[in-house]
């Protein structure tokens, strides 16, 4: 659909990842509906995720990712990126160990937390990665936080260990201060399919610092996604998730108390399954459900899901009622019509501008399976589909489903 934001989710595993049906946390979205892609975190092995995706599935390609935005410094959301870069900046035509700074305006944008500039600078350096085209990388700062300064490696050797020496592939980025109320607003602009998109972006309580992203249209039809990184307590952020509120909101929901009902095995108590949880800097399906209901967003989906809850591998798997239990915990917390999701790896919501109750479903996609009208947001589905390594090649055991049946499709 013209100008639909489309999100796809990479990774959906937490750090203890990745799994046999998860990569760690990674996502991207159309955002500008003109095909290029934001992406949110980057985990190891999100390249291969873009390889892994299923057939049939609109074939999202990495060298169109133009902006990534990094919610914190865990290894579970940024031992991809320089990966990434390496793929999609493209080798240089000659071989060369000295520096040839490059005037071109950079090919990726990154912004992060603090430490990422020396992060990507000196992992870029130690592995002799060179490259054609550029990146750069802004920081967002509090007061606290140090700047790391960009100088231009021109004349000085690429193995340069100095922090303070740009890479050879690097253009110096900027150092954006939050405001007095500790948020950054309007950090990166740029036109969308129906005006301007701004992103703003917040601190959320994590075990170490965290930042939450929203992309915003600045017009008609206003479309808001909040996407927060690991959190324990977003309330921080709740000022930038209102008026409007989010057309989507993606919160984070790690660990869940299971009852024996649902499983056998399990045999943890909520109290333990809360304690543990928050003691790591984490939520449960409540706490994301009571945020969503809290901002008044208009679909949630919950992601960074343990390893203790695999994706489904088909519609009798005990994993299926063990995941309808998450988001039923999630949804009787949000109290809401309409019910949260628990993402998986290569998930797609479709965000169109406009209201539509009835897609047809029959053009592009076959895959179309739910359509859900969710008021000013239509939020569209395609089947689950992961392939499992352990059965051979990636596309070799994939499996499709129906997102809402759980049925199996084939
Ligand atoms: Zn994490
Ligand atoms: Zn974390």
């Amino acid at each position: 659909m013209p100008g639909a934001m489309v999100i796809t989710f990479l990774g959906t595993s937490s750090g203890g990842g990745p799994s046999e049906s998860r990569n760690c946390s990674s996502l991207v979205c159309d955002i500008l509906g003109n095909g290029s892609l934001w992406m949110v975190d980057c985990a190891e092995g999100t390249l291969r995720q873009f390889a892994f995706q299923p057939k049939g599935q609109i074939q999202l390609k990495a060298n169109r990712v133009t902006k990534i935005f990094i919610t914190h410094m865990h290894a579970d959301h940024i031992m991809g990126i320089v990966p990434l870069l390496r793929g999609v900046l493209f080798p240089p035509s000659t071989d060369s160990t000295t520096i040839k700074h490059s005037e071109k305006p950079p090919r990726v944008e990154i912004y992060g937390p603090s430490g990422i500039r020396n992060f990507v600078r000196q992992v870029m350096k130690m592995t002799l990665t060179n490259t054609s085209d550029t990146y750069t990388i802004h920081e967002l700062l509090t007061p606290d936080d140090p700047s790391l300064p960009c100088l231009s490696p021109a004349g000085i050797k690429i193995h340069s260990t100095d922090p303070n020496v740009m890479h050879i592939s690097e253009v110096a980025g900027s150092d954006i201060r939050c405001a007095d109320d500790g948020f950054w607003r309007g950090l990166t602009e740029s036109k969308g399919a129906y005006g301007r998109i701004f992103v703003d972006a917040g601190p959320i309580s994590h075990r170490d610092p965290c930042i939450g992203y929203i992309f915003r249209e600045d017009s008609w039809p206003l479309r808001k996604l909040v996407i927060l990184g690991d959190t324990s307590n977003a309330s921080t952020i709740a000022p930038l998730c209102l008026s409007p509120s989010p057309s989507l909101l993606v919160h984070e929901s790690t660990d869940a108390h299971i009852p024996r009902n649902v499983d056998p095995k399990a045999n943890r108590s909520l109290q333990v399954v809360l304690d543990k949880t928050l003691s790591r800097g984490h939520s449960i399906p409540t706490m994301a459900g009571t945020f969503a209901k809290a901002v008044g967003a208009e679909r949630l989906v919950l992601n960074h899901i343990s390893g203790r809850f695999p994706a489904p591998r088909n519609h009798q798997d005990h994993r299926t009622a063990i995941i309808h239990e998450i988001e039923k915990q999630a949804t009787e917390a949000w109290n809401s019509s309409k019910s949260a999701i628990v993402a998986w790896d290569f998930m797609r919501i479709e965000i169109p501008a406009i209201m539509t109750t009835n897609l047809n479903t029959s053009d592009s996609s076959a895959l179309s399976t739910d359509n859900t009208d969710v008021g000013s947001t239509t939020t569209q589905m395609i089947p689950l589909s992961y392939s499992d390594p352990a059965e051979g090649s990636p596309h070799a055991g994939m499996r499709e489903f129906d997102p809402k049946t759980k049925k199996r499709r084939r």
